[in-house]
């Protein structure tokens, strides 16, 4: 299966084996790939490859998996506020990024690409990391040199070259352009095999329940790419026939690092402390799909959520106290059901993705401990 990289903002095609990133014009690219999608032709075990029918894969049945299974929905209650919790931190690398890492690492097998250059916050890495290892790929992670240790340990450990940058999120990613020169640059910022990969958690949630849509999905955003695989999942559904109307999709960020609310205040985002932010998972200043989260955001009614450390710490602890411990990243989700207390239906079902697995960041969780 051969598909197209086609720029949404200028029409601009490349053919996939050209493994262009970003479109000459600067903006970013999608796939020229429409699968349609039927439930009735499900078959096999509940994971990844269940969906190999929506995947962009010439040779599925080759893939490289660790046999992922489909993580589970649990019912938890935040601030009176019953909600289905997505467990995707207990995917293979103690996050959800795992389920782009597994498309963009396997899509990287069939173009032959044997070397690849990731800059990352922390849990994309450990995931492109590790489904490299898998695959027999040379991953080389670009990350700022002051980021959580937990998860810089987790990439060398799998055997990445580390290369640590000075300086803030941004001279790390224009350091990682730099390098992608003479190496493939799987950004899962910027890569939309990635979404193709993290679209796998909306089908697993809809086939999770029986195919009725909830009625809101809380999801943290710092560069969308859950988001917008949740999106591209929907809207493929949704031309299937299988949903008839679009969950509200929720996009959360902390009050340190909030884009979306800057969009819509017409305000610049400003740079970020130098201190590490709680929620160092959504810190991405200039998300560079920007453009396709307020889409998303938009057209399923939906909107954005802004917390602040507070309300992360507080989260995270009710989080725990009913046995699930995540990280701070992931709590921002969390955080935002207070926003819905006495809002909803009783039939609204509500789905929060719990991102990332509290292990990940055990010294911070201490230090919030210590100071409360
Ligand atoms: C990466 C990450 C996010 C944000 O995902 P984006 O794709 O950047 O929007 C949220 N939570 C955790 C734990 C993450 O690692
Ligand atoms: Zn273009």
């Amino acid at each position: 299966m051969n598909s197209t990289l086609i720029c949404p903002s200028c029409g601009m095609q490349y053919p996939e084996d050209e493994v262009a990133w970003r479109c000459r014009c600067g903006s970013y690219l999608d796939l020229a790939f429409t699968p349609r999608f039927d439930p009735a032709c499900l078959e096999g075990p509940e994971c990844f490859l269940r969906y190999k029918s929506v995947l962009p894969l010439s040779f599925p049945e080759k893939a490289f998996t660790f046999g992922e299974r489909f993580t589970p929905l649990h019912s938890m209650v935040f601030y009176g506020v019953p909600v289905w919790a997505k467990m995707d931190f207990l995917l293979t690398t103690g996050s959800f990024k795992d389920r782009g890492a597994f498309m963009m690492v396997n899509k990287c097998r069939e173009l032959g690409i044997t070397r690849i250059v990731e800059d990352s916050s922390g849990n994309s890495a450990c995931a492109m990391a590790a489904y490299s290892a898998l695959a027999g790929i040379e991953a080389h992670i670009f990350m700022p040199r002051g980021n959580s240790s937990a998860k810089t340990v987790q990439v060398r450990t799998y055997g990445a070259t580390l290369h640590k940058i000075p300086g803030n999120r941004a001279d790390c990613a224009r350091a990682a352009e730099e390098a992608a020169k003479n190496c493939y640059y799987a950004a899962h910022t910027w890569n939309p095999y990635f979404l193709h990969g993290t679209k796998t958690v909306i089908y697993e949630i809809m086939e999770q329940f029986l195919w009725q849509a909830p009625g809101v999905i809380i999801v943290p955003v710092g560069s969308g790419s859950q988001l917008l695989g949740i999106w591209l999942g929907l809207q493929e559904m949704k031309k299937a026939g299988v949903i008839s109307r679009y969950p509200r999709l929720v996009a959360v960020q902390s009050e340190h690092c909030a884009p979306l609310k800057n969009h819509r205040e017409g305000q610049l985002t400003p740079q970020l402390p130098k201190d590490p932010i709680l929620a160092e998972g959504i810190a991405i200043r200039q998300p560079p799909r920007m453009r396709q989260i307020l889409e998303a955001i938009n057209e399923t009614g939906g909107e954005t959520v802004t917390v602040t450390d507070r309300q992360i710490v507080d989260a995270l602890k009710a989080s725990a106290r009913q046995g699930v411990y995540i990280e701070p990243t992931s709590a921002a989700a969390v955080a935002a059901v207070e926003h819905y207390k006495g809002r909803l239906h009783k039939e609204d079902r509500v789905v929060v993705t719990l991102t990332g697995h509290g292990l990940k960041a055990t010294p911070r969780i201490e230090q919030i401990l210590d100071n409360s």
